[in-house]
Protein backbone atom coordinates (compact mmCIF):
# COMPACT_ATOMS: atom_id res chain seq x y z
CA UNK A 1 0.00 0.00 0.00
CA UNK A 2 1.31 3.62 -0.47
CA UNK A 3 1.43 6.15 1.89
CA UNK A 4 3.43 4.94 4.07
CA UNK A 5 0.78 3.44 6.25
CA UNK A 6 2.19 -0.16 6.63
CA UNK A 7 3.10 0.10 9.94
CA UNK A 8 -0.76 1.34 10.99
CA UNK A 9 -2.48 -1.87 9.98
CA UNK A 10 -4.73 -3.97 11.28
CA UNK A 11 -4.80 -7.46 10.99
CA UNK A 12 -3.75 -9.39 7.71
CA UNK A 13 -5.94 -10.02 5.08
CA UNK A 14 -6.07 -12.68 1.88
CA UNK A 15 -5.20 -10.29 -1.16
CA UNK A 16 -5.35 -11.29 -5.06
CA UNK A 17 -4.96 -9.29 -7.60
CA UNK A 18 -7.42 -6.75 -9.99
CA UNK A 19 -6.93 -4.26 -12.47
CA UNK A 20 -9.46 -2.02 -13.54
CA UNK A 21 -9.70 1.17 -15.61
CA UNK A 22 -10.30 4.51 -14.47
CA UNK A 23 -13.85 5.56 -14.95
CA UNK A 24 -16.40 8.16 -13.35
CA UNK A 25 -18.14 5.17 -11.83
CA UNK A 26 -15.53 2.84 -11.00
CA UNK A 27 -12.76 2.13 -8.38
CA UNK A 28 -10.08 3.53 -9.75
CA UNK A 29 -6.49 2.02 -10.53
CA UNK A 30 -5.02 -1.32 -10.56
CA UNK A 31 -5.22 -2.89 -6.81
CA UNK A 32 -6.02 -5.97 -4.30
CA UNK A 33 -9.04 -8.05 -4.02
CA UNK A 34 -10.22 -8.82 -0.41
CA UNK A 35 -12.38 -12.54 -0.17
CA UNK A 36 -14.45 -12.46 2.48
CA UNK A 37 -15.29 -16.31 4.46
CA UNK A 38 -17.70 -17.48 6.53
CA UNK A 39 -15.22 -18.15 9.30
CA UNK A 40 -16.50 -21.21 10.24
CA UNK A 41 -17.31 -23.10 6.69
CA UNK A 42 -14.56 -20.98 4.61
CA UNK A 43 -16.99 -20.91 2.17
CA UNK A 44 -15.89 -17.83 0.05
CA UNK A 45 -18.70 -15.53 -0.03
CA UNK A 46 -17.47 -12.47 -2.27
CA UNK A 47 -14.45 -10.59 -3.08
CA UNK A 48 -14.41 -6.81 -2.90
CA UNK A 49 -11.48 -4.41 -3.65
CA UNK A 50 -8.79 -4.13 -0.96
CA UNK A 51 -8.95 0.22 -1.61
CA UNK A 52 -5.62 2.34 -1.63
CA UNK A 53 -5.30 5.86 -0.59
CA UNK A 54 -7.17 7.27 -3.81
CA UNK A 55 -10.11 4.99 -4.35
CA UNK A 56 -10.84 5.75 -0.62
CA UNK A 57 -10.69 9.76 -1.53
CA UNK A 58 -12.99 8.70 -4.73
CA UNK A 59 -15.51 7.21 -2.73
CA UNK A 60 -15.48 10.13 -0.33
CA UNK A 61 -16.08 12.96 -3.22
CA UNK A 62 -18.97 11.06 -4.78
CA UNK A 63 -20.20 11.33 -0.93
CA UNK A 64 -19.47 14.48 -0.78
CA UNK A 65 -21.33 15.06 -4.11
CA UNK A 66 -24.23 13.27 -2.71
CA UNK A 67 -24.24 15.01 0.70
CA UNK A 68 -25.34 18.72 -0.99
CA UNK A 69 -28.95 17.53 -1.97
CA UNK A 70 -29.41 15.42 1.00
CA UNK A 71 -28.06 17.70 3.60
CA UNK A 72 -30.20 20.93 2.15
CA UNK A 73 -33.51 18.73 2.47
CA UNK A 74 -35.17 19.47 5.40
CA UNK A 75 -34.76 16.87 9.13
CA UNK A 76 -38.40 15.67 8.77
CA UNK A 77 -38.06 14.83 4.77
CA UNK A 78 -34.86 13.10 5.56
CA UNK A 79 -36.35 10.70 8.58
CA UNK A 80 -39.27 10.06 6.37
CA UNK A 81 -36.74 8.87 3.40
CA UNK A 82 -35.25 6.91 6.09
CA UNK A 83 -38.65 5.37 6.79
CA UNK A 84 -38.18 3.75 3.35
CA UNK A 85 -35.09 2.25 4.80
CA UNK A 86 -36.35 0.69 7.45
CA UNK A 87 -39.43 -0.50 5.49
CA UNK A 88 -37.21 -2.80 3.25
CA UNK A 89 -34.83 -3.77 6.16
CA UNK A 90 -37.84 -4.98 8.17
CA UNK A 91 -39.21 -6.47 5.01
CA UNK A 92 -36.30 -8.54 4.43
CA UNK A 93 -35.53 -9.49 7.64
CA UNK A 94 -35.20 -13.12 7.15
CA UNK A 95 -32.51 -12.30 4.07
CA UNK A 96 -30.74 -10.11 5.90
CA UNK A 97 -30.09 -12.09 8.76
CA UNK A 98 -29.21 -14.91 6.38
CA UNK A 99 -26.78 -12.91 4.81
CA UNK A 100 -25.28 -11.64 8.32
CA UNK A 101 -25.09 -14.97 9.80
CA UNK A 102 -22.97 -16.50 6.59
CA UNK A 103 -20.44 -13.67 7.63
CA UNK A 104 -20.18 -14.31 11.08
CA UNK A 105 -21.36 -17.56 11.20
CA UNK A 106 -23.49 -16.54 14.49
CA UNK A 107 -26.65 -18.32 15.54
CA UNK A 108 -29.34 -16.70 13.27
CA UNK A 109 -31.73 -16.09 16.32
CA UNK A 110 -29.05 -13.65 17.54
CA UNK A 111 -28.59 -12.09 14.14
CA UNK A 112 -32.08 -11.29 14.09
CA UNK A 113 -32.07 -9.82 17.54
CA UNK A 114 -29.28 -8.36 17.91
CA UNK A 115 -28.13 -6.88 14.37
CA UNK A 116 -31.49 -6.83 11.67
CA UNK A 117 -34.40 -5.79 14.62
CA UNK A 118 -31.77 -3.68 16.25
CA UNK A 119 -31.28 -1.68 13.39
CA UNK A 120 -34.96 -1.59 12.37
CA UNK A 121 -35.23 0.11 15.95
CA UNK A 122 -32.50 1.89 15.39
CA UNK A 123 -34.09 4.02 12.53
CA UNK A 124 -37.57 3.72 14.39
CA UNK A 125 -36.29 5.98 17.40
CA UNK A 126 -33.93 8.09 15.58
CA UNK A 127 -36.51 8.84 12.90
CA UNK A 128 -38.71 10.47 16.20
CA UNK A 129 -36.06 11.87 17.60
CA UNK A 130 -34.24 13.43 15.31
CA UNK A 131 -36.78 16.31 14.45
CA UNK A 132 -36.86 17.51 17.66
CA UNK A 133 -33.31 17.38 18.55
CA UNK A 134 -32.31 18.97 15.15
CA UNK A 135 -35.15 21.92 15.27
CA UNK A 136 -33.22 25.78 15.48
CA UNK A 137 -33.91 26.78 19.21
CA UNK A 138 -34.65 30.01 21.00
CA UNK A 139 -32.27 31.30 23.54
CA UNK A 140 -32.50 33.99 26.01
CA UNK A 141 -30.66 36.67 24.92
CA UNK A 142 -29.92 38.25 28.61
CA UNK A 143 -28.52 41.76 29.32
CA UNK A 144 -28.78 42.47 25.16
CA UNK A 145 -32.25 42.72 25.00
CA UNK A 146 -32.42 44.00 22.21
CA UNK A 147 -31.82 41.19 20.46
CA UNK A 148 -33.26 37.43 19.44
CA UNK A 149 -30.84 34.90 19.71
CA UNK A 150 -31.39 31.28 18.43
CA UNK A 151 -29.22 28.28 17.55
CA UNK A 152 -29.29 25.99 14.86
CA UNK A 153 -27.31 22.56 13.54
CA UNK A 154 -26.18 21.84 10.45
CA UNK A 155 -24.61 18.66 8.59
CA UNK A 156 -21.00 18.31 8.77
CA UNK A 157 -20.67 16.79 5.36
CA UNK A 158 -18.89 13.32 5.02
CA UNK A 159 -18.61 11.25 8.20
CA UNK A 160 -16.34 8.55 8.10
CA UNK A 161 -17.84 5.17 9.82
CA UNK A 162 -15.10 2.96 10.79
CA UNK A 163 -16.68 -0.60 12.16
CA UNK A 164 -15.79 -3.96 13.26
CA UNK A 165 -16.54 -7.36 12.74
CA UNK A 166 -18.03 -8.70 15.90
CA UNK A 167 -21.46 -6.96 15.14
CA UNK A 168 -21.19 -5.66 11.98
CA UNK A 169 -24.57 -4.43 10.65
CA UNK A 170 -25.12 -3.10 13.85
CA UNK A 171 -22.12 -0.92 14.54
CA UNK A 172 -22.01 -0.03 11.26
CA UNK A 173 -25.76 1.61 10.99
CA UNK A 174 -25.67 3.32 14.15
CA UNK A 175 -23.23 6.12 13.30
CA UNK A 176 -24.83 5.84 9.42
CA UNK A 177 -28.42 6.46 10.67
CA UNK A 178 -27.75 9.28 12.60
CA UNK A 179 -25.74 11.07 10.59
CA UNK A 180 -27.50 10.30 7.84
CA UNK A 181 -30.72 12.16 9.69
CA UNK A 182 -28.35 14.92 10.28
CA UNK A 183 -27.82 15.54 6.71
CA UNK A 184 -24.24 14.51 6.21
CA UNK A 185 -22.92 11.48 3.59
CA UNK A 186 -21.23 8.20 5.06
CA UNK A 187 -18.21 6.80 3.81
CA UNK A 188 -18.29 3.26 5.42
CA UNK A 189 -15.02 1.04 6.04
CA UNK A 190 -16.36 -1.82 6.88
CA UNK A 191 -14.02 -4.45 8.76
CA UNK A 192 -11.88 -6.71 6.39
CA UNK A 193 -13.43 -9.78 8.67
CA UNK A 194 -16.78 -8.48 7.02
CA UNK A 195 -16.50 -6.24 4.30
CA UNK A 196 -19.49 -7.75 2.50
CA UNK A 197 -21.54 -5.93 5.24
CA UNK A 198 -20.88 -2.84 3.16
CA UNK A 199 -22.16 -4.48 -0.02
CA UNK A 200 -25.41 -5.29 1.96
CA UNK A 201 -26.18 -1.72 3.15
CA UNK A 202 -25.74 -0.05 0.01
CA UNK A 203 -28.19 -2.34 -1.89
CA UNK A 204 -30.91 -1.82 1.00
CA UNK A 205 -30.36 1.71 0.76
CA UNK A 206 -30.55 1.51 -2.81
CA UNK A 207 -33.61 -0.53 -2.69
CA UNK A 208 -35.14 2.48 -0.19
CA UNK A 209 -34.34 4.35 -2.76
CA UNK A 210 -32.18 6.80 -1.02
CA UNK A 211 -29.49 9.26 -3.18
CA UNK A 212 -27.15 6.71 -5.04
CA UNK A 213 -23.89 7.29 -3.21
CA UNK A 214 -25.39 8.95 -0.36
CA UNK A 215 -23.50 5.99 1.53
CA UNK A 216 -20.39 4.85 -0.12
CA UNK A 217 -17.81 2.14 0.86
CA UNK A 218 -14.28 1.72 1.42
CA UNK A 219 -13.72 -1.65 1.51
CA UNK A 220 -10.05 -2.72 2.93
CA UNK A 221 -8.09 -3.71 5.64
CA UNK A 222 -6.15 -1.09 8.23
CA UNK A 223 -4.59 0.74 5.55
CA UNK A 224 -8.19 1.45 4.17
CA UNK A 225 -8.69 2.67 7.11
CA UNK A 226 -5.98 4.69 7.81
CA UNK A 227 -6.04 6.01 4.46
CA UNK A 228 -9.94 7.33 5.18
CA UNK A 229 -8.97 8.63 8.17
CA UNK A 230 -6.46 11.23 6.43
CA UNK A 231 -9.35 11.87 3.37
CA UNK A 232 -10.37 14.75 4.45
CA UNK A 233 -13.60 13.68 5.80
CA UNK A 234 -15.61 15.88 8.05
CA UNK A 235 -16.23 13.23 11.49
CA UNK A 236 -14.74 9.98 11.81
CA UNK A 237 -16.46 7.93 13.72
CA UNK A 238 -14.61 4.75 15.40
CA UNK A 239 -15.87 1.50 16.62
CA UNK A 240 -13.03 -1.03 17.25
CA UNK A 241 -10.14 -1.61 19.33
CA UNK A 242 -8.67 0.62 21.74
CA UNK A 243 -5.03 0.21 19.76
CA UNK A 244 -6.49 0.75 16.67
CA UNK A 245 -7.85 4.15 18.04
CA UNK A 246 -5.19 6.04 19.44
CA UNK A 247 -3.48 5.35 15.74
CA UNK A 248 -6.92 7.27 14.33
CA UNK A 249 -6.44 9.93 16.58
CA UNK A 250 -3.03 10.61 15.82
CA UNK A 251 -4.17 10.60 12.29
CA UNK A 252 -6.86 12.72 12.56
CA UNK A 253 -4.94 15.09 14.38
CA UNK A 254 -3.35 15.83 10.89
CA UNK A 255 -6.71 17.41 9.65
CA UNK A 256 -7.55 18.31 13.11
CA UNK A 257 -10.51 16.13 12.03
CA UNK A 258 -13.20 15.56 15.03
CA UNK A 259 -13.33 11.64 16.14
CA UNK A 260 -15.72 9.87 17.78
CA UNK A 261 -14.16 6.54 19.88
CA UNK A 262 -16.29 3.68 20.66
CA UNK A 263 -13.21 1.48 22.07
CA UNK A 264 -12.79 -1.78 24.13
CA UNK A 265 -14.41 -2.90 27.50
CA UNK A 266 -14.03 -5.10 30.31
CA UNK A 267 -17.48 -4.93 32.03
CA UNK A 268 -18.17 -5.90 35.23
CA UNK A 269 -20.93 -7.09 36.75
CA UNK A 270 -21.95 -6.55 40.63
CA UNK A 271 -23.64 -8.83 42.43
CA UNK A 272 -25.04 -7.79 45.82
CA UNK A 273 -25.69 -10.50 48.50
CA UNK A 274 -29.46 -10.16 48.29
CA UNK A 275 -29.62 -10.71 44.35
CA UNK A 276 -32.17 -12.72 42.60
CA UNK A 277 -29.84 -15.87 42.50
CA UNK A 278 -32.00 -17.02 39.25
CA UNK A 279 -31.99 -13.89 37.75
CA UNK A 280 -28.65 -12.67 38.22
CA UNK A 281 -26.77 -16.28 37.22
CA UNK A 282 -28.65 -16.37 34.24
CA UNK A 283 -27.99 -12.78 33.29
CA UNK A 284 -24.35 -13.14 33.99
CA UNK A 285 -24.02 -16.33 31.62
CA UNK A 286 -26.06 -14.55 28.78
CA UNK A 287 -24.17 -11.46 29.36
CA UNK A 288 -20.74 -13.04 28.93
CA UNK A 289 -21.26 -15.62 26.76
CA UNK A 290 -23.91 -13.83 23.91
CA UNK A 291 -21.71 -13.90 20.42
CA UNK A 292 -19.19 -16.15 21.83
CA UNK A 293 -18.66 -13.08 24.12
CA UNK A 294 -17.15 -11.18 21.53
CA UNK A 295 -19.04 -8.01 22.28
CA UNK A 296 -17.51 -4.84 23.65
CA UNK A 297 -20.01 -4.85 26.57
CA UNK A 298 -19.85 -8.33 27.08
CA UNK A 299 -19.64 -9.61 30.62
CA UNK A 300 -16.07 -10.87 31.12
CA UNK A 301 -15.28 -9.91 35.23
CA UNK A 302 -18.22 -10.69 37.91
CA UNK A 303 -17.46 -9.26 41.88
CA UNK A 304 -19.76 -11.32 44.15
CA UNK A 305 -20.63 -11.29 47.30
CA UNK A 306 -18.61 -13.76 49.58
CA UNK A 307 -22.00 -14.72 50.86
CA UNK A 308 -23.49 -16.06 47.40
CA UNK A 309 -20.43 -16.58 45.74
CA UNK A 310 -20.32 -20.01 45.78
CA UNK A 311 -24.39 -20.42 44.69
CA UNK A 312 -23.63 -18.06 41.58
CA UNK A 313 -20.66 -19.86 40.74
CA UNK A 314 -22.56 -23.10 40.89
CA UNK A 315 -25.27 -21.91 38.71
CA UNK A 316 -23.33 -20.05 36.05
CA UNK A 317 -21.01 -23.12 35.81
CA UNK A 318 -24.28 -25.79 35.28
CA UNK A 319 -25.64 -22.97 32.73
CA UNK A 320 -22.59 -21.99 30.66
CA UNK A 321 -22.00 -25.90 30.38
CA UNK A 322 -25.26 -26.61 28.75
CA UNK A 323 -24.80 -24.20 26.50
CA UNK A 324 -25.17 -25.73 22.90
CA UNK A 325 -22.35 -25.33 20.41
CA UNK A 326 -22.83 -25.63 17.12
CA UNK A 327 -22.95 -23.96 13.79
CA UNK A 328 -26.34 -23.47 11.87
CA UNK A 329 -25.62 -23.56 7.90
CA UNK A 330 -28.97 -21.54 6.92
CA UNK A 331 -32.16 -20.79 8.41
CA UNK A 332 -34.38 -23.95 8.72
CA UNK A 333 -36.79 -26.17 10.91
CA UNK A 334 -33.35 -26.95 13.00
CA UNK A 335 -32.73 -22.82 13.79
CA UNK A 336 -33.00 -22.22 17.32
CA UNK A 337 -30.97 -25.75 18.41
CA UNK A 338 -27.73 -23.43 18.70
CA UNK A 339 -26.75 -21.21 21.51
CA UNK A 340 -23.21 -20.38 20.34
CA UNK A 341 -20.62 -20.84 17.38
CA UNK A 342 -17.19 -20.59 16.88
CA UNK A 343 -14.99 -17.29 16.86
CA UNK A 344 -15.47 -15.05 14.12
CA UNK A 345 -11.76 -14.05 14.12
CA UNK A 346 -8.84 -16.69 14.45
CA UNK A 347 -6.13 -14.65 15.93
CA UNK A 348 -8.77 -13.99 19.09
CA UNK A 349 -7.94 -17.34 19.94
CA UNK A 350 -4.25 -16.24 20.59
CA UNK A 351 -5.39 -13.97 23.17
CA UNK A 352 -8.15 -16.50 24.85
CA UNK A 353 -5.81 -18.94 25.51
CA UNK A 354 -2.81 -16.90 26.82
CA UNK A 355 -4.93 -15.12 29.24
CA UNK A 356 -6.66 -18.42 30.20
CA UNK A 357 -3.00 -19.64 30.90
CA UNK A 358 -1.50 -16.91 32.43
CA UNK A 359 -4.87 -17.14 35.24
CA UNK A 360 -3.98 -21.08 35.64
CA UNK A 361 -0.40 -20.04 36.49
CA UNK A 362 -1.14 -17.60 38.88
CA UNK A 363 -3.89 -19.70 41.02
CA UNK A 364 -7.23 -19.71 39.10
CA UNK A 365 -9.37 -22.46 38.69
CA UNK A 366 -11.79 -23.36 35.42
CA UNK A 367 -14.66 -23.79 36.92
CA UNK A 368 -15.87 -25.56 33.21
CA UNK A 369 -14.52 -24.87 29.35
CA UNK A 370 -11.20 -23.39 28.88
CA UNK A 371 -10.60 -25.70 25.53
CA UNK A 372 -11.23 -25.89 22.29
CA UNK A 373 -14.57 -27.88 21.39
CA UNK A 374 -12.61 -31.64 20.21
CA UNK A 375 -15.52 -32.97 18.51
CA UNK A 376 -16.33 -29.84 16.44
CA UNK A 377 -13.73 -28.68 13.62
CA UNK A 378 -12.79 -25.09 14.29
CA UNK A 379 -12.45 -22.10 16.60
CA UNK A 380 -15.23 -23.29 18.75
CA UNK A 381 -13.80 -22.06 21.98
CA UNK A 382 -16.14 -23.26 24.80
CA UNK A 383 -18.28 -20.98 27.38
CA UNK A 384 -15.70 -20.64 29.98
CA UNK A 385 -15.74 -20.07 33.74
CA UNK A 386 -13.02 -19.05 35.74
CA UNK A 387 -12.97 -18.49 39.50
CA UNK A 388 -10.14 -17.98 42.33
CA UNK A 389 -9.35 -14.82 40.40
CA UNK A 390 -7.52 -11.92 41.29
CA UNK A 391 -5.92 -8.51 39.79
CA UNK A 392 -2.44 -9.86 39.37
CA UNK A 393 -3.94 -11.72 36.02
CA UNK A 394 -4.28 -10.68 32.40
CA UNK A 395 -7.84 -12.03 32.08
CA UNK A 396 -9.03 -9.38 34.80
CA UNK A 397 -7.36 -6.46 33.33
CA UNK A 398 -7.33 -7.04 29.18
CA UNK A 399 -10.08 -7.11 26.90
CA UNK A 400 -10.29 -10.66 26.32
CA UNK A 401 -13.26 -10.48 23.54
CA UNK A 402 -14.30 -14.43 24.26
CA UNK A 403 -16.54 -16.09 26.06
CA UNK A 404 -14.03 -15.75 29.57
CA UNK A 405 -16.54 -15.16 32.84
CA UNK A 406 -13.99 -14.50 35.53
CA UNK A 407 -15.87 -14.32 39.11
CA UNK A 408 -14.05 -13.11 41.83
CA UNK A 409 -15.38 -12.84 45.86
CA UNK A 410 -15.64 -9.80 47.48
CA UNK A 411 -16.01 -9.38 51.22
CA UNK A 412 -18.47 -6.05 50.90
CA UNK A 413 -19.52 -3.43 47.54
CA UNK A 414 -17.07 -1.33 48.34
CA UNK A 415 -14.44 -3.83 47.63
CA UNK A 416 -16.56 -4.63 44.26
CA UNK A 417 -16.42 -1.20 43.41
CA UNK A 418 -13.02 -0.70 43.76
CA UNK A 419 -12.19 -3.39 41.48
CA UNK A 420 -14.75 -3.05 38.73
CA UNK A 421 -12.66 0.79 38.86
CA UNK A 422 -9.82 -0.62 39.12
CA UNK A 423 -9.41 -1.00 35.05
CA UNK A 424 -8.28 0.91 32.07
CA UNK A 425 -11.75 0.74 30.81
CA UNK A 426 -15.16 1.96 31.53
CA UNK A 427 -17.84 0.72 29.03
CA UNK A 428 -20.63 -0.29 31.21
CA UNK A 429 -21.40 -2.22 33.91
CA UNK A 430 -24.26 -3.61 35.64
CA UNK A 431 -25.63 -4.04 39.28
CA UNK A 432 -27.35 -7.15 40.57
CA UNK A 433 -29.34 -6.11 43.64
CA UNK A 434 -33.12 -6.00 44.97
CA UNK A 435 -33.13 -2.60 45.93
CA UNK A 436 -32.80 -0.57 43.41
CA UNK A 437 -31.45 2.69 45.68
CA UNK A 438 -28.57 0.57 46.81
CA UNK A 439 -27.67 -0.72 43.19
CA UNK A 440 -28.10 3.13 42.48
CA UNK A 441 -25.63 4.45 45.40
CA UNK A 442 -23.25 1.75 44.04
CA UNK A 443 -23.59 3.12 40.19
CA UNK A 444 -22.91 6.10 41.24
CA UNK A 445 -19.65 5.66 42.32
CA UNK A 446 -18.41 3.34 38.63
CA UNK A 447 -16.63 4.84 36.35
CA UNK A 448 -18.52 3.65 33.26
CA UNK A 449 -20.93 5.11 30.29
CA UNK A 450 -23.25 3.66 31.51
CA UNK A 451 -24.59 1.11 34.26
CA UNK A 452 -27.60 -1.38 34.33
CA UNK A 453 -29.77 -3.08 36.92
CA UNK A 454 -30.84 -6.35 37.10
CA UNK A 455 -29.68 -6.95 33.77
CA UNK A 456 -26.82 -6.25 31.06
CA UNK A 457 -26.34 -4.26 28.00
CA UNK A 458 -29.67 -3.61 27.65
CA UNK A 459 -28.95 0.76 27.63
CA UNK A 460 -27.54 -0.10 23.92
CA UNK A 461 -31.31 -1.01 23.00
CA UNK A 462 -33.03 1.91 24.36
CA UNK A 463 -31.85 4.35 21.25
CA UNK A 464 -33.04 7.59 23.67
CA UNK A 465 -29.90 6.77 26.07
CA UNK A 466 -26.59 8.12 24.91
CA UNK A 467 -24.43 4.85 24.95
CA UNK A 468 -20.54 5.26 24.98
CA UNK A 469 -17.25 4.85 27.53
CA UNK A 470 -14.94 6.75 29.52
CA UNK A 471 -11.59 6.15 29.86
CA UNK A 472 -9.80 3.47 27.24
CA UNK A 473 -13.26 2.93 25.98
CA UNK A 474 -13.60 6.17 24.28
CA UNK A 475 -15.83 9.05 24.19
CA UNK A 476 -18.21 10.56 22.46
CA UNK A 477 -21.81 8.99 22.35
CA UNK A 478 -23.98 6.89 19.94
CA UNK A 479 -27.76 6.90 20.32
CA UNK A 480 -29.65 9.93 22.18
CA UNK A 481 -29.60 12.97 21.27
CA UNK A 482 -25.90 13.19 22.44
CA UNK A 483 -25.36 10.43 19.43
CA UNK A 484 -27.21 12.71 16.63
CA UNK A 485 -25.70 16.52 18.01
CA UNK A 486 -22.19 14.13 17.25
CA UNK A 487 -22.88 14.63 13.39
CA UNK A 488 -23.70 18.38 13.39
CA UNK A 489 -21.94 21.72 13.70
CA UNK A 490 -24.21 23.94 15.78
CA UNK A 491 -24.35 27.68 14.50
CA UNK A 492 -24.90 30.45 16.94
CA UNK A 493 -27.52 33.40 15.24
CA UNK A 494 -28.14 36.81 16.98
CA UNK A 495 -30.54 39.53 15.22
CA UNK A 496 -31.04 43.14 16.00
CA UNK A 497 -34.60 43.79 17.29
CA UNK A 498 -34.45 47.72 17.84
CA UNK A 499 -32.50 51.03 19.38
CA UNK A 500 -30.20 53.02 16.70
CA UNK A 501 -26.90 52.20 18.66
CA UNK A 502 -25.41 50.31 21.23
CA UNK A 503 -24.05 51.61 24.18
CA UNK A 504 -20.93 49.63 23.80
CA UNK A 505 -20.39 51.37 20.26
CA UNK A 506 -17.73 53.76 19.89
CA UNK A 507 -16.58 56.73 20.63
CA UNK A 508 -15.85 55.68 24.25
CA UNK A 509 -16.14 58.49 26.89
CA UNK A 510 -14.89 58.28 30.59
CA UNK A 511 -18.98 58.65 31.51
CA UNK A 512 -19.40 55.10 29.42
CA UNK A 513 -16.71 53.68 31.70
CA UNK A 514 -18.88 54.78 34.96
CA UNK A 515 -22.16 53.60 33.65
CA UNK A 516 -20.15 50.19 32.97
CA UNK A 517 -18.54 50.19 36.45
CA UNK A 518 -22.44 51.01 37.57
CA UNK A 519 -24.64 48.81 35.86
CA UNK A 520 -22.18 45.68 36.86
CA UNK A 521 -22.96 46.59 40.46
CA UNK A 522 -26.18 46.55 39.70
CA UNK A 523 -27.15 43.88 38.09
CA UNK A 524 -24.46 41.27 39.57
CA UNK A 525 -24.76 41.96 43.22
CA UNK A 526 -26.73 38.76 44.08
CA UNK A 527 -30.01 39.82 46.13
CA UNK A 528 -31.12 41.92 43.59
CA UNK A 529 -33.93 39.12 42.54
CA UNK A 530 -36.07 41.05 40.26
CA UNK A 531 -33.61 42.90 38.57
CA UNK A 532 -31.21 39.55 37.53
CA UNK A 533 -34.48 38.25 36.28
CA UNK A 534 -34.54 40.93 33.29
CA UNK A 535 -30.50 39.52 32.40
CA UNK A 536 -31.97 35.67 31.71
CA UNK A 537 -29.81 33.41 31.48
P1 LIG B 1 -10.03 -3.17 15.15
O1 LIG B 1 -9.63 -1.96 15.90
O2 LIG B 1 -8.99 -4.18 14.83
O3 LIG B 1 -10.69 -2.79 13.74
C1 LIG B 1 -11.82 -1.95 13.67
C2 LIG B 1 -11.83 -1.29 12.30
O4 LIG B 1 -10.72 -0.42 12.21
C3 LIG B 1 -11.72 -2.25 11.13
O5 LIG B 1 -12.57 -1.82 10.10
C4 LIG B 1 -10.27 -2.12 10.73
O6 LIG B 1 -10.01 -2.43 9.39
C5 LIG B 1 -10.03 -0.66 11.00
N1 LIG B 1 -8.62 -0.31 11.19
C6 LIG B 1 -7.59 -1.07 11.61
N2 LIG B 1 -6.45 -0.35 11.66
C7 LIG B 1 -6.77 0.91 11.28
C8 LIG B 1 -6.03 2.12 11.16
N3 LIG B 1 -4.74 2.19 11.44
N4 LIG B 1 -6.70 3.23 10.78
C9 LIG B 1 -8.02 3.19 10.51
N5 LIG B 1 -8.77 2.08 10.60
C10 LIG B 1 -8.15 0.94 10.99
O7 LIG B 1 -11.21 -3.82 15.98
P2 LIG B 1 -11.98 -5.17 15.68
O8 LIG B 1 -11.06 -6.31 15.96
O9 LIG B 1 -12.62 -5.09 14.36
O10 LIG B 1 -13.14 -5.12 16.77
C11 LIG B 1 -12.95 -5.53 18.09
C12 LIG B 1 -12.73 -4.35 19.01
O11 LIG B 1 -13.78 -3.41 18.84
C13 LIG B 1 -12.77 -4.73 20.47
O12 LIG B 1 -11.76 -4.05 21.16
C14 LIG B 1 -14.14 -4.25 20.92
O13 LIG B 1 -14.24 -3.99 22.30
C15 LIG B 1 -14.31 -3.03 20.10
N6 LIG B 1 -15.73 -2.69 19.97
C16 LIG B 1 -16.20 -1.58 20.60
C17 LIG B 1 -17.56 -1.27 20.53
C18 LIG B 1 -18.14 -0.06 21.24
O14 LIG B 1 -19.26 0.32 20.93
N7 LIG B 1 -17.43 0.55 22.19
C19 LIG B 1 -18.42 -2.11 19.83
C20 LIG B 1 -17.89 -3.24 19.20
C21 LIG B 1 -16.54 -3.52 19.27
Amino acid sequence: MTDGLEDEVGHGTERSSRTQSPSDDSPIGATDMLTARNPVTGEVLGTVPLMDAAEVRQQVQFARRAQHHWGALDVRERCDRLGALQDVIAGRARDVTNRIAAMTAKPHVEAAMMEVHATCLLIHSIRKMAPRVLAPQRVSPGIVMNKKAWKSYEPLGVVAAISPWNVPFTLSMAPIVSALAAGNAVVLKPSELTPLIGELIVELADEAGLPERLVCVATGDGSTGAALVRSGVDKIHFTGSTETGRKIMAGAAENLTPVVMELGGKDPMLVCSDADMERAAAGAVWGAFANLGQACLSIERAYVHTDIHDDFVGRVTEQAGALRQGYEPAYTDTTGNVDVTALIRHEQLDVIESQIRDAVDRGATVACGGRLRPDLEGDYYEPTVLTDVDHTMLVMRDETFGPVLAIQRVANMDEAVELANDSEYGLTASIWSRSESRAIEIGERLATGSVTINDHTVSYGIIGLPFGGVKSSGFGRVHGDEGLLEFVRSKAWTSHRFGPKEIYWFPIGRRDFDSAVRLTGTLYRRGLGKLQALIGR
